[in-house]
């Protein structure tokens, strides 16, 4: 196990890529706090699921759209657990509809969920992490290669997260932290799920005509997690079957 005695914390970790993820860093060893907005019972659910791994857990609902509480939820994280190691921003939300039926209410959530909570939870996060330190957020495949028309706000918002994990590598890596970004392409859940109405499109830019699935991304962010990675920073890695082939 390659986290052992490491404390994480993952947004967003009650269903898809953040719950594969949670339970994958407390199978290699870690403690794992993860938040949520809406479903108590499937956060309560994957917190059973750590602790009969034999880890710590910690299940917190905390709005990512809501600064405040995204700082609070790293800070209970630290006063539950005495420490802070792995930070992963996964936390996000979709939007897909033309320019011309976007609202700035539109704009202002996706903004809200996926790029100003990031920024709160690693401005929280970074004042506990200490050397050997872990960012690793959940981006998107759509900020190399956007598939068709009605993503451009949430590719804005994921395109975003190549200029925090670039301008924090450089604030942070003096203290021996890395940050680092993983780009998901299709990926079945219930955002996006591999029969859902978009599918077939996105399957086919795939190289393997398939989705991908929460544990292959989860690996990936294990990996960078992992002592292994301690040399990985600044990266912008694909999970995404080829898509931005
Ligand atoms: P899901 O919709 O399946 O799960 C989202 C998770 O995030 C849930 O745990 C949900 O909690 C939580 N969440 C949503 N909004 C908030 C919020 N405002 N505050 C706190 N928690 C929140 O999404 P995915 O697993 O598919 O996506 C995870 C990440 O991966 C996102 O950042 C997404 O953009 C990215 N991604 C996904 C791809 C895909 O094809 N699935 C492809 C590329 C990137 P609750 O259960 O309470 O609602």
């Amino acid at each position: 196990m390659t986290l052992d005695g490491k404390v994480a914390l993952v947004t967003g970790g009650s269903r898809g890529i953040g719950a594969a993820t949670a339970l994958k860093l407390a199978e290699e060893g870690a403690d794992v706090a993860l938040t949520y907005q809406h479903n108590d019972d499937l956060a309560a659910d994957i917190g059973d699921r750590i602790k009969a791994l034999g880890r710590r857990a910690l299940v917190i609902r905390a709005d990512s759209a809501d600064a405040d509480a995204v700082k609070g939820a790293v800070e209970a994280t630290v006063a539950e657990f005495g420490r802070l190691d792995v930070l992963v921003n996964n936390a996000g939300i979709g939007f897909v509809g033309p320019l011309e039926a976007t609202s700035m209410d539109d704009v202002d959530r996706v903004l809200a969920v996926n790029v100003r909570g990031v920024f709160a939870a690693t401005q929280a996060a970074a004042a506990h992490l200490g050397e050997g330190g872990r960012v690793i957020t959940i981006g998107s495949c759509v900020a190399e290669r956007v598939p068709g028309p009605g993503m451009t706000l949430y590719a804005v918002s994921k395109t975003a997260m190549i200029g925090l994990t670039k301008g924090l590598a450089r604030e942070l890596g003096p203290r021996g932290i890395t940050v680092n970004l993983v780009q998901p392409g299709p990926t079945d859940t219930d955002l996006n799920p591999a029969d859902g109405p978009y599918a077939a499109d996105q399957r086919a830019l795939t190289v393997f005509d398939r989705y991908g699935q929460p544990a292959e991304v989860a690996s990936m962010v294990a990996h960078l997690a992992s002592p292994a990675s301690g040399y990985v920073t600044a990266a912008t890695v694909s999970v995404d079957g080829g898509h931005a082939a």
